[in-house]
Parts: C-alpha cells; structure tokens; sequence
C-alpha cells in the first residue's frame, strides 16, 4: 500500500476498491493516506453487480455493503473530492438473470456481462445513479461500458429487434452478417447506438445537479485496434461517447497489458494511434487516462507522457489489476 502515497503525491486519482486493498477497511485507508489526498474514486457499484452501499434498488454486498458510504462520510467531513465508480455491463449478479443474459452468436452466455441492450437495465442504472447523487461526491466514473465483443449480443431480444431494423429474417447468424458488407456495418452501428443511448440516460441524471463531473469510459487498445476496434468489438462510438458530459477515461492499453517505456518505438506508435483525441480535446472536451497500477514507475512514465501529450485532465488508476482480469481479458480478445 505505500505506493499509493506515490500515486497521490503525483497527482494521479487512486480508485479504492475492497478487493484490492488487502483487507484493510476503508476507514484506515483514509487514516493513512487521508493527508496526501485532494480527490479520491471509490467503487459504488461493483463488478460483481453488488451495491457496496445502503441500497434500496440494487442487491447490497453481504461483506462490503458499507464501503462507499464509509468513504462519502469521511471525505465530506475532510474536503477531500470523491468520484463514484459504477461499472455498467460488468455485472455477474444481473449476468445470470434470464432477463438480461448476453449471448454470443453460438449461443454461450457471458455471465460476467449484460446484454447492453435491455432498457429496463438502463432505468436500473439510472436508479442506482440517482441513488449515488445523494452522497457527497464531485463525480461519477462509469466503466465497463462495453460488449463482450462484436459477436454480441446474440439473446432473443437482440436477434429480434436487430432483425426488425435491418429487415431480415429473425433467424440470422453471425456469417450471414459478416459476409454482407452493408448489414454488418448496421450492426455495429445500431449497437454503438444502443451504447451511446444508455450512457446518456446515465448523463441526464448526473447533470441535474450542477457541477458534477461524469467520467465515460472507453477501451483504447492495441490488440483490440485501438479507436476502431472499440467501436467494432465494444460498441464505443468514442466520438459520439466523448460529447455526452464532455468527458472521457481512456482506460489505457487495458487488455495488452504491457506498457511500452515512454520515448520507445512502439510508446511513438501508440501516440500516433491515439491522434484521434486531438480531435475531441481541440472542440474542449475533456480527455483522462486511466490504467489499472501505476506503482511501477516505468509504467507511471509511459502513462504520464502520454496524458501530457494529450492535454488529459486527469489519471486514474486501479490500485492493482483486478480480480477477474483474465476472465475479462480472454472474453474480450477471443473469438466466439
Ligand atoms: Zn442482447
């Protein structure tokens, strides 16, 4: 944990999350670190899809239900700025619920995830936001806003409404959408569409209070081909995404997961990869990076040197990879 001292003294926003803080209660956490911070992120709604506060409309954490609303409660009384953090599709406790299920085209459930689709999903989302505007905080981070990949979302809902709008049989499957240039290209849009419309739902309840931050997340990565393959294999229309609260978190790199040192040839093609944000910073939207441990200082360079070339706000950074890295990671990089 000394390392977070680092990462507050660089100025870089520490996301805490009870699963990454070796067991150590988010009270002491605040006691030791409390006086190197200005701003700090806290985890609300989990990937696991738990409340880790006193929820009345999402299934409360059997071990940690009060660990954000411990935090809210110190670092109002101690004029720190607390971001929330609502993971929105990664959700293993909605995952498994027949209701929002996500399938790929074979037909395999992803029960970490949730079909990105489902409206009644987006009024939940916004229910627990709301929720979250009662507390004291500066802003909302919301990650996880992502398909499994671009085989997805294959569930009844999608075949059928997806069939309506590209006027085709129901009964479609995944080559006959690949092989046909134009109607593959509808799917992708309809669903970044979809994508687009749910985070905006989530933005209409956040700007009802002034001068509240909200922080989208999107997933720039090499493997994945970065601003394009978001949009391919996520659904992340990173343009469109980026004018909604005027706002993004590029999680960096997040599934290829060695950082390239800073000044090196493969760190220059990344930044010319990510020339794309000149256009989102030059129509001032604001641009941060986000990475999920930055104690090695090689890594903290590499991250650094980038968000400075992009004029970013803010870094943010996970206190460790998370548990379920692998999992997430083989679901988003391999093919159905
Ligand atoms: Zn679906």
């Amino acid at each position: 944990m000394e390392e977070v001292r680092n990462l507050l003294i660089r100025n870089v926003i520490p996301i805490m999350n009870p699963d990454l803080m070796g067991g150590e209660s988010a009270d002491s956490f605040l006691a030791t670190f409390g006086g190197y911070m200005k701003q700090i992120a806290a985890v609300a709604k989990h990937d696991s899809g738990f409340a880790l506060y006193e929820s009345n409309v999402a299934p409360i954490h059997e071990k940690y239900g009060d660990f954000f609303s411990t935090v809210a409660k110190i670092t109002d009384a101690t004029g720190i700025r607390l971001y929330a953090v609502l993971y929105t599709f990664i959700d293993s406790y909605y995952g498994v619920d027949p209701a929002y299920k996500t399938y790929n085209a074979n037909g395999v459930v992803n029960e970490n995830f949730v079909c990105p689709t489902r409206e009644a999903f987006w009024a939940y989302l916004r229910s627990v936001t709301e929720e979250l505007m009662e507390y004291p905080i500066a802003g909302v981070i919301l990650l996880g806003n992502t398909f499994v990949r671009q085989e997805f979302c294959f569930c009844e809902k999608c075949k059928k409404e997806f069939s309506e709008v590209a006027r085709i049989d129901e009964a479609y499957t995944w080559d006959s959408l690949r092989d046909d240039d134009q109607l593959f290209s509808k799917w992708l849009d309809w669903r970044a569409e979809k994508m687009y419309k749910a985070i905006s739902g989530i933005h209409d309840v956040v700007k009802q209070k002034e001068g509240v931050d909200l922080m989208v997340g999107v997933d720039i990565d090499p493997e994945v081909g970065y601003e394009k393959g978001a949009f391919k294999q996520f659904g992340q229309d990173i343009e469109a995404l980026s004018g909604i609260s005027g706002h993004l978190l590029i999680n960096l790199s997040p599934w290829s997961p060695i950082l390239p040192a800073a000044g090196s040839m493969e760190y220059n093609t990344i930044v010319e990869k990510m020339r794309f944000i000149d256009n989102i910073t030059a129509r001032r939207r604001k641009v941060s990076f986000k990475y999920w441990n930055l104690s090695d200082e090689k890594d903290f360079e590499t991250v650094k040197g980038i968000a400075t070339r992009f004029k970013a706000s803010q870094i943010v950074a996970d206190l460790d990879f998370p548990n379920k890295y692998r999992i997430w990671r083989e679901a988003h990089l391999s093919m159905a």
